[in-house]
């Protein structure tokens, strides 16, 4: 095993730069997740990690030597895709000592390894299948297996779980994770869906137009996002964001355009006046009997059993609320919405820096 870095790297195709510049380091053993919008970058950082994309410029370093110029075999780095190809008339333990029949290992030793593999991923039962007769979940541990025999020096993940059922896709999340505590390979794990990168990854790496955001563990992302992108991109449903400026006269306030004063809990590091970005996670308000707080008709309300989610308009812009247990609210009243000033972010409307 080994650790993993990155420094100025950088990937052009012919008249995109689809990575501008990246550097940072992935230490032995850690989970690290590649999140942020499609067509940011993360699956070709990936594939140039795995050999399968020349770097333009800068290194990817194993260990402490450059692999830039390593043929994908000479790397032992195994890869897992969205859709694995396995090889359909081969029965999955065929499928499994493949990879090491290439790499010219002994039988017994490919037995020993198929068969210790396939018992901790649950598919000694399975192993004299042929791929077309497995579900989906089962292929999908087919294929972590496939990576998991070659024993390499990390695995990579390329949205490995998109393709599979909500349900299902919750449970092999947390296949993974254990596997990850059980084998403490170095991994890298691409996906879309920041709630997989939140609850899996040791820390996490939040990618926009070819650039890194902000690189951080889970919940360093959640409480104090570095921008206004990485505070609407982590967290479901979004953190809400409300316009204004900075009123630092008396206690530092933030007046909404629609006149609202709205306190902060420490002085910013911003002019009077400027304008600014107050947000406020779903689950940062309370609902204010006294008339205090934004006021806010509902529009819809989502019961879910163990919270309720209220979305409300207020100044003709949409907020969501979420309340840990139940609420009597129907569409059209009219709430108050007191923000918990302790926990709100403050982001510069232009530069959408962090302020506070
Ligand atoms: P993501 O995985 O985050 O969705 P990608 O890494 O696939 O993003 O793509 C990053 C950028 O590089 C995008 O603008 C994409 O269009 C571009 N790109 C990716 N692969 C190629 C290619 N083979 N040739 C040209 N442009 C590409």
């Amino acid at each position: 095993m080994s650790s993993l870095s990155f420094r100025n790297v950088h990937k052009r195709y012919d008249n995109t730069e689809a990575i501008r510049g990246i550097d940072f380091e992935i230490a032995e053993g850690e989970f690290v997740a590649l999140v942020g919008p499609s067509g940011c970058g993360k699956s070709t950082l990936l594939r140039m990690i795995a050999g399968l994309e020349s770097v333009t410029e800068g290194d990817i370093m194993l260990g402490d030597q450059s692999i830039n110029e390593f043929a994908p075999k000479d790397r032992n780095i195994a890869m897992v895709f969205q859709n694995y190809a396995l090889y359909p008339h081969m029965t999955v333990a065929q499928n499994l000592a493949f990879s090491l029949q290439l790499k010219g290992a002994s039988k017994a030793e490919m037995a020993a390894r198929v068969n210790d593999v396939a018992q901790s991923l649950g598919l000694t039962p399975l192993l004299e299948r042929l791929p077309r007769q497995l579900s989906g979940g089962q292929r999908q541990r087919v294929a972590m297996s496939h990576a998991i025999v070659r024993q390499p020096q990390a695995f990579l993940f390329d949205e490995p779980l998109s393709n599979l059922d909500a349900s299902l896709r919750v449970k092999m999340r947390t296949e993974i994770k254990a596997l990850h505590q059980r084998l403490r390979t170095t991994t890298i794990y691409v996906t879309h869906d920041q709630v997989e990168a939140m609850t899996m990854a040791d820390r996490i790496v939040v990618l926009k137009d070819g650039l890194i955001e902000q690189v951080g563990t889970p919940l360093e992302l959640y409480d104090t996002p570095r921008n206004a992108f990485v505070a609407g991109f982590i967290g479901s449903p979004s953190m809400n964001f409300v316009h204004g400026h900075l009123d630092l006269n008396n206690d530092a306030h933030v007046v909404t355009d629609g006149g609202l004063r709205l306190p902060l809990a420490t002085r910013p590091n911003a002019e009077q006046g400027a304008r600014v970005i107050y947000g406020a996670r779903p689950e940062d308000f309370r609902l204010d009997a006294t008339g205090r707080g934004l006021p806010a008709e509902v529009v819809v309300v989502e019961p879910t059993g163990s919270e309720t989610q209220i979305a409300a308009r207020f100044a003709g812009q949409d907020l969501i609320v979420a309340y840990r247990g139940r609420i009597d609210a129907r569409p059209g009243d009219r709430i108050h919405l007191l923000p918990r000033t302790e926990r709100t972010h403050l982001f510069d409307a232009h530069s959408r820096a962090r302020l506070n």
